[in-house]
This record gives structure tokens, C-alpha cells and sequence, in this order.
């Protein structure tokens, strides 16, 4: 069970029904990416920890595998403790870095790893205060938030209101905790994709390391990854014992805390300081889909099962965000051909149904013989990719015509379109339909348009619709909409089948 059907869940949920493995995504949007893959659909506030818990009772999955930070992670605490599943990586690791104040705790007090220097403030009058000691510039981060939502940047005590303000429009908990951190003018930045996996040899978990994932940060945003990152090796052996510590100390000591762990970590020459870790794979790891022999999505879905991993980098390659750049209610893209024109590219168009000016719809990957290049080339297919409005200008017409394509290498035509086929209007009237703003999403921050409940669908229950709409006119949704809504009947119906058909693969420990 995916917590999180977003465009990480989505590529986790793929590999592992590559894996003959049956998955049910949960988010709280209705057709979110991962819905559209997997084999089961949920829709629920996942931060409402009773609803929450019920869902794990009722569907009993083998692992409960989190994808996001806003979860109720006391829900799955009780769910661990009752042996009711696997929280992958744990329910303490899930609970600790949601949270940066858990983190930081277990990362300087209890482990003495680098970072930079930090102090808590509950009132602006104790942010004044902890900013006397910590100096500027400084950086405010709520501590219950995602990355870089309600951060801001201090120069002087002018900017201590605002971000004190800001810290409490991005925070997940309103009137929560803030962080102070010391600015770290750090020369670069690294994501050190780090895997717990079990030894086939001993049976054990060993820690494995990718090669560093170099990262380029807008307004607290990813917009480029590369991978290699040179280091030296100096601060790459730093990093590498850094991620080490950090990963085990979230594992239980035995086979508990597998799975690939984001360690995010700043670098000034040979020093290196820690700063977050995602237990779960990265978005700044997407471009693994190109530079490694498996993706972090692969390497997670297989440590998860008990089998071996391999971190091998095949080619250096490079990553780049392709925005929503308009509120659109449907979206659909332009100008695919041109940059998959572009020499070793491939693309990701996440099909999220809704698009925000600053939502992440897809991402352009490359490869080359050295990063400098694959960047070039997954920057610039990336920005021939043009976002349009599916919305026709008189009922009835046809979008727009593309205007002509920016300038990139090109050899394909040029007015291309390729419509995700999997972005419909959400029925007006439906209460699943509500999505929250993006930064809502991502922290879970967003008011319930509706009582919260749970909406199920099922691709099963969808496929067997298929095959008796010919006799069944009644359901006329069937045919025509491949994750059709079911009833709360056609849920139960769901579970016989899996017990029917059984899980997959199932791993020895
Ligand atoms: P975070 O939300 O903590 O992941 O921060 C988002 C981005 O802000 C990081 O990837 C860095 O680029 C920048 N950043 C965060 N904390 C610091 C810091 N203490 N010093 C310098 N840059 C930072």
C-alpha cells in the first residue's frame, strides 16, 4: 500500500508490478498519477489517523510504503505494533523526519553528525532571540513542512516578522515550531541516494551507495538534478559515512529500515553537513530513470521485497522539471517531439488531472558522455515542452494552434501533440473532485472541501465492468473510463479477488 500516489509513488507502484506485485495507492485526490497504475485506488485524508488505520485493518497489505511526509504516522505506529503490516522504512523513521526538529535531534545530539547551526522558536519573540545566537544570515523553516514551503532567507532583524509569518502560512501544523539554521554558503549540494538492502550472502542488510546526485534549488524547489556530482574524495568518504550513520540509525537493527533513503547534504571543499534525509526515494532521483542500471523507484521496490540491489551508474545523465507555468483545470503538452528530438532524452508526463503555475507535470531526462552535456540536453527538452489548455476557446472547438516551437535541435515535426490521455475533468459536483492547491498537497496543509472519507476504485473491478458492459447497460461508465469508480460493494468484491488470487511475491526474511 502506496501513502502517496504523486510522480515518485507512481514510478515506485510500476516497479513493483514489474515485480508481479499487486498495489494499492492511496493520495488524497481523486486519478492522482499512481492511481493510474496501480491496482486499487484510494482516496482518503491521510492525516486523519483513524481513517487511516481503518484502511490498513481493512485492506491488510504486506507493506505499507510511505511517499509523502503529511501522514498520520501515530496510525501507523499502532498498525507496526499490532504486527498489522511492514512500515517500510519504520514507523519511528517515518514519524522522525517528517518532523525537522526529530531529525536534527537524532542527527546532531544523538549521532554528533556536521550541520548547520540551528535553534527552535515557538513565538516571534524566541525566533528574535534564537536569531541573536544563530546570526545572519540565517534560513526559518516551519518544522512540520515540506521541502521549502514557509522558508525564508533572514539578512537582518528587518526580516524576522515576515518570516516568522511566512513559517506559519507554510507550516503543516498552524502555530507550530520553527527551525533557525545558519546559512551554510555551501559550493554545491548533493542528494546521496543511500539503500538498506538485505545481503543475499548473510542475510543481513548492507549499505549500499549511488553515485552523488548534484541538485539545483528554486524557492525551496528542485529544477535540475545530474548525477555524477564530482566530489572529492575527501568529502565524498564524509558523505558516505554522514548517509551511513543516518540510515542505520533509522533502521531497528534488524531487517526493519530497508529501502532507499534520500541523504540531502551541503559541501564547502572537503566539509561536508547534513541537512535532511527522505526515507524513501527522492524527487531530485528521478534522474536515476536514465544513470542507473535500476532506478531509485526499482532499488526501493526491491530492497521493500528482501531481494538484492544494484547501484551501478551507467551513464552520467541529467534531469529537468517541466512546470504546469498556468492554472489549468487539463492540461496537455505541445512540442514532445522537439525535445525527445534532443540526443538521449526521454520524458515523464506525470498526469496529474490539474495544473498550477509552479506544479511539477513532468520531467525531461538525458544522458551523455559527461554531465555538463546531459544538462544542456535535459534543460533544453525540457523547455521545448509547452504546456497547453485543453480548454476550447468556443464549446465544441479545438485547443488553440501551437505557436512554433522554441529553438531546439529538431528533427521531428514541429506542431507535435501529445495529449495525456489520462487528464479528465473531474464531474462537477463530485465531492472527490476537490484538489487542493499544490503546496497544500505536498503538506497536507489544505482545508477538507468535504467531511473527509475514503473513495475506492479498482482497476480490477474496472476490467471485469469491461468485459460485462456487452450485457450490462446499466453501468455505462465501464467502457468508457479505464479506473472506473466503484462502489463501496465492488471494494469488498476487490478483496475476495486478491484473496482469490493471492499477492505476488513473497519474501523470505
Ligand atoms: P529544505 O526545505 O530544508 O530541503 O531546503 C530547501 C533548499 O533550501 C535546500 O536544498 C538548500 O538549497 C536551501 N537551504 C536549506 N537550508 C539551508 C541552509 N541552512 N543553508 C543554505 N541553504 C539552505
Amino acid at each position: 500500500m502506496l501513502l502517496g500516489a504523486g510522480e515518485l509513488g507512481k514510478e515506485v507502484v510500476i516497479a513493483f508490478q514489474r515485480l508481479g506485485v499487486e498495489v494499492i495507492a492511496v493520495d488524497r485526490y481523486h486519478n492522482a498519477p499512481g492511481h493510474q497504475v496501480a491496482h486499487h485506488g484510494f482516496v482518503m485524508d491521510m492525516t486523519d489517523p483513524d481513517a487511516l488505520l481503518a484502511l490498513i485493518l481493512d485492506q491488510k497489505p504486506h507493506y505499507v510504503v510511505p511517499e509523502i511526509e503529511a501522514i498520520a504516522t501515530s496510525a501507523l505506529e499502532e498498525a507496526e505494533r499490532r504486527g498489522i503490516t511492514e512500515v517500510i522504512p519504520t514507523a519511528r523513521a517515518t514519524a522522525l523526519t517528517m518532523n525537522r526538529e526529530g531529525i536534527r535531534r537524532l542527527a546532531d545530539e544523538q549521532l554528533g553528525l556536521p550541520t548547520s547551526a540551528y535553534a527552535f522558536a515557538d513565538s516571534i519573540e524566541q525566533l528574535t532571540e534564537a536569531t541573536r545566537r544563530i546570526g545572519f544570515p540565517c534560513l526559518v523553516k516551519p518544522t512540520m513542512s515540506s521541502s521549502g514551503k514557509g522558508q525564508s532567507m533572514l539578512r537582518g532583524p528587518e526580516d524576522i516578522r515576515s518570516a516568522w509569518e511566512t513559517a506559519a502560512s507554510g507550516a503543516r501544523v498552524v502555530g507550530g515550531r520553527v527551525i533557525v539554521e545558519g546559512f551554510v554558503d555551501f559550493d554545491y549540494e548533493i542528494t546521496l541516494l543511500t539503500v538498506r538492502a538485505v545481503d543475499p550472502a548473510t542475510g543481513r542488510l548492507t549499505t549500499h551507495f549511488c553515485a552523488p546526485i548534484g541538485h539545483r534549488q528554486e524557492r525551496g524547489d528542485y529544477v535540475e538534478s545530474w548525477q555524477p556530482q564530482a566530489m572529492s574524495p575527501v568529502a565524498h568518504g564524509a558523505a558516505m559515512s554522514i548517509a551511513a550513520r543516518i540510515v542505520t540509525a533509522l533502521g531497528d537493527g534488524g531487517l526493519g529500515g530497508r529501502g532507499v533513503f534520500g541523504v540531502e547534504m551541503f559541501v564547502k571543499g572537503d566539509d561536508v553537513y547534513f541537512s535532511e534525509v527522505s526515507p524513501r526515494p527522492h524527487d531530485t532521483g528521478l534522474v536515476t530513470l536514465a544513470t542507473q542500471r535500476l532506478s531509485e523507484f526499482e532499488m526501493h521496490a526491491r530492497a521493500i521485497l528482501g531481494l538484492p540491489v544494484d547501484v551501478t551508474l551507467a551513464s552520467p545523465g541529467a534531469s529537468a522539471v517541466i512546470y504546469g507555468g498556468r492554472d489549468e483545470k487539463a492540461i496537455a503538452f505541445e512540442n514532445v517531439a522537439a525535445a525527445l528530438a534532443v540526443p538521449e532524452t526521454d520524458i515523464r508526463l506525470f498526469g496529474k488531472p490539474e495544473s498550477y503555475v509552479r506544479r511539477r507535470m513532468g520531467v525531461v531526462v538525458a544522458t551523455a558522455d559527461d554531465v555538463v552535456e546531459a544538462r544542456r540536453r535535459a534543460r533544453d527538452g525540457a523547455a521545448a515542452v509547452r504546456p497547453v489548455s485543453t480548454a476550447p476557446a468556443v464549446p465544441g472547438d479545438r485547443p488553440a494552434a501551437p505557436e512554433p516551437a522554441p529553438a531546439v535541435e529538431s528533427t521531428g515535426p514541429s506542431t507535435d501533440r501529445f495529449r495525456d490521455r489520462s487528464v479528465r475533468p473531474e464531474p462537477a459536483g463530485d465531492g472527490r473532485s476537490a484538489v487542493p492547491a499544490d503546496d497544500a498537497i505536498a503538506d497536507g496543509s489544505a482545508p477538507e472541501a468535504d467531511p473527509p472519507h475514503t473513495a475506492v476504485f479498482d482497476t480490477a473491478a474496472a476490467a471485469r465492468d469491461d468485459d460485462e458492459a456487452a450485457t450490462d447497460a446499466a453501468r455505462p461508465d465501464a467502457d468508457t473510463d479505464p479506473v472506473a469508480e466503484s462502489t463501496r460493494a465492488d471494494a469488498e468484491r476487490a478483496e475476495t479477488e486478491r484473496t482469490d488470487t493471492g499477492r505476488g511475491v513473497t519474501v523470505e526474511k
